[in-house]
């Protein structure tokens, strides 16, 4: 019997270079690729699922941890639909 493991969508913030907001992201891996969707604009990209990018995701958020420290609002990013204008 194959079980598949459930990969539930990942969140998380992401300056968008589609409407250059900082935006909630969400993740939808599938595979070896996940689909990374501005939950703003709805600019989606596809991009593969590995372990590097798993490592990446969890760099970014230190970054983002980091910003927070310079833009406090960036700790308003929770909610898909979310964004902020830090310029
Ligand atoms: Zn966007």
């Amino acid at each position: 019997m194959i079980t598949k493991r459930e990969v539930k969508p990942i969140l998380h913030r992401q300056k968008c270079k589609n409407c250059n907001f900082y935006t909630v992201h969400r993740v939808i891996p599938a595979g070896e690729k996940a689909v990374d969707t501005c939950t703003h604009c709805q600019h989606a990209v596809e991009i593969p699922w590995d372990h590097e990018i798993k490592a990446s995701f969890k760099n970014k958020e230190k970054f983002f941890k980091n910003l927070e420290e310079l833009y406090p609002e960036l700790r308003d990013l929770k909610n898909p639909g979310d964004h902020i204008s830090l310029d």
